[in-house]
């Protein structure tokens, strides 16, 4: 077996029609290559490949399952004039993104069948998302015999909220059934941001309060006390919480038996209203896209204006509600599409939060550098701008869970127990061009 940090891991995240990946060398932490393949189950479908060096290629295909997409991946991976490896056998370890470990999983695991059985019961959970990250499971046992799998889990970092956080006030019978509950997803994201804010600050993560914001097309929050999600926003489902691009987020629960009586929908059709036609889109009428929101709303647009306006309006009351769950906040952290390139968003949610000891200095925040602090030297409580990186704590844990099923006295990693699964070392990461 290989030392830890010379592995070589490929990360895949597969999707209902896509599969994403990245093959990332531990030695120094670089992509060597990433890519995705789109409309997966489809005849036109594309592959988008791009490696360390800039070199680019696209490649219209016929992919019509999550084998031939695995096919796909490594056969670029190996391709003489766009590839990185020469054989099968220099990708170590492949790890996975799997979306709902449900109460199964509180931290990365190495793939078994037992693993694979949980994951499979957690499909009820997630119906949209578990089985094709257990197909990607499968194409990978299929096409790479013996090389270890990891499941690195959306839900995992959340798996330490204590009950009075995670139940919801339903009969309790409804949870021991049914299993509802508060889960929380884009764990590792909340886990990453939060790992690079405290050593940025260079304070150790047990000793700090703070607030993670992942603003993407789908947005969530949490609270991380002393490196232990403690409360997020998203919930059974990622539908709860913030307004999202095309998600509702937080609403009385009555609200969907009065729309499904009055106009007479059926589940499935409330259902798309409020993940699919709600949010930034619905309030705006217009766009689920933040940065067509802001312009429009500069251009004059009333509706893009409120969208707007509920949607930082909603963060800033989360912020407050998680700086009184965990009593204080050292530090809040901006993430996601929206969180690391919109200066607009960062300053309204944080606007009138001075009583708290939040204030932005307007120059920082808008500062052309990836990774930033925008709040001014005054400001007691930091607030950043992080980019965050998934794949490489999906490729660290991997690492170390691989490291430590062949030596098993290796310590612990990121689920939920506030310790780095390595040392993230963000600022080596090359994101190939
Ligand atoms: P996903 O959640 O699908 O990974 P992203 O994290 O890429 O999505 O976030 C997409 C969102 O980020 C979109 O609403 C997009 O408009 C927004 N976004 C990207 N760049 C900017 C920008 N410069 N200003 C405002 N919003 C932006």
């Amino acid at each position: 077996m290989k030392k830890k940090d010379e592995m070589k891991v490929l990360v895949l995240n597969s999707g209902s029609s896509s599969v994403k990946y990245q093959f990332i060398d531990l030695k120094d932490q670089t992509v060597l290559a990433k890519g995705l393949i789109d409309r997966v189950g489809m005849s036109d479908s594309v592959v988008t490949h791009e490696r360390y060096d800039g070199d680019k290629v696209k490649i219209s295909a016929e992919v019509l399952d999550h084998q031939t997409a695995i096919e796909y991946v490594l056969a670029v991976l190996l391709s003489k004039n766009h590839g990185v490896i020469k054989d099968k056998s220099e990708i170590d370890a492949v790890g996975h993104r799997v979306v709902h470990g449900g109460e199964s999983f509180s931290e990365s695991v190495l793939i078994d069948e037992k693993v694979m059985d949980d994951v499979r019961e957690n499909i009820e959970l997630a119906p949209l998302h578990n089985p094709h990250n257990l197909r990607g499971i499968q194409a990978v046992l299929k096409h790479l015999p013996g090389t270890p799998q990891v499941a690195v889990f959306d839900t995992a970092f959340h798996q330490k909220m204590p009950p009075y956080a995670f139940l919801y006030g339903i009969p309790y019978l409804l949870y021991r059934r049914y299993k509802i509950r508060r889960y929380g997803f884009h764990g590792t994201s909340h886990f990453y941001v939060s790992q690079r804010a405290a050593e940025l600050l260079g304070k150790p993560i047990e000793k700090l309060k703070i607030i993670t914001a992942h603003l993407g097309n789908g947005c969530s929050m949490a609270a991380v006390n002393g490196g232990v999600s403690v409360d997020t926003s998203m919930g059974f489902t990622p539908l709860e919480g913030l307004l999202m691009g095309t998600r509702s987020g937080d609403l009385d629960p009555q609200i969907i038996l009065h729309i499904v009586g009055r106009e007479g929908l059926s589940l499935a059709e409330a259902n798309t209203l409020l993940n699919k036609h709600s949010g930034l889109l619905g309030i705006s009428g217009l766009t689920s896209d933040m940065r067509e929101i802001i312009s429009e709303k500069k251009a004059g647009n009333k509706q893009a204006e409120l969208a707007f306006e509920v949607f930082t309006y909603r963060i800033k009351k989360y912020i407050g509600s998680y700086a009184a769950a965990m009593g204080g906040v050292d530090a809040i952290v901006f993430t996601g599409g929206i969180g690391e390139n919109s200066p607009d968003v960062r300053a309204e949610s944080c606007k009138g939060l001075e009583f708290l000891g939040v204030s932005i200095d307007a120059e920082k925040n808008n500062s052309a550098d990836k990774e930033k602090v925008i709040s001014s030297d005054s400001s007691r409580v930091k607030v950043f701008a992080l980019p965050t990186n998934e794949e490489l704590v999906i490729a660290l844990d991997t690492m170390r869970i691989v490291d430590a099923a062949s030596h098993p006295s290796s310590a612990a990693g990121h689920g939920g127990d506030g310790k780095a699964s390595g040392e993230v070392r963000n600022e080596k990461v090359d994101s190939a061009g």
